[in-house]
């Protein structure tokens, strides 16, 4: 594990801005795992990431198919694909197949990012960024970002 960050985030649009800034060091085949309770301000930093590929279209967590894909590009202008799976209504970590998970897990063409990742069961891609956010209340969230697995 390579410890990378740990930031205090004042409010919803430092954590976009956050987002924006994580955006520009993923690359295709990334994998953001996003831990932290309802509220926490997980679908925020996606909305961020998802500014900082291009992609303009408002960030929602999808609820019933599980994954929504958007069409976004690198600073280069390379297509890249983002891919964000919500598992909170997730049943049981069995229907993790059910949605072909294993295609998100090294996602040739874009970057994943996973709210919930712990309802998904006992798996984990080969490399993935870890962010744990912490409600602090008021005065905001607590950010944590390391990498994991094979560089
Ligand atoms: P989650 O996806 O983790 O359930 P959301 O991203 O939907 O959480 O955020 C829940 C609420 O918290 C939203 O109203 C959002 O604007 C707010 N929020 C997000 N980040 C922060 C922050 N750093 N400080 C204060 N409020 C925040
Ligand atoms: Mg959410």
């Amino acid at each position: 594990m390579i410890p990378v960050a740990t930031v205090d985030i004042p409010d919803s649009a430092a954590m976009v801005d956050l987002g924006r800034r994580l955006a520009g060091d993923l690359r295709a085949g990334d994998v953001v795992l996003l831990h932290g309770d309802l509220g926490a301000g997980k679908t925020t930093l996606t909305q961020g990431i998802a500014l900082g590929l291009g992609i303009d279209e408002p960030i929602q967590s999808p609820t019933f198919t599980l994954v929504a894909e958007y069409d976004g590009h690198d600073v280069a202008g390379t297509p890249l694909r983002l891919y964000h799976l919500d598992l909170y209504r997730l049943g049981n970590p069995d229907e993790m197949d059910g949605i072909g998970y294993d295609q998100y897990l090294l996602p040739e063409d874009g970057v994943t990012v996973i709210e919930w990742p712990e309802r998904g069961g006992n798996w984990l891609p080969e490399r993935f960024w870890l962010v744990r956010i912490i409600n602090l209340g008021e005065t905001g969230r607590r950010v944590s970002i390391s990498r994991h697995g094979r560089p």
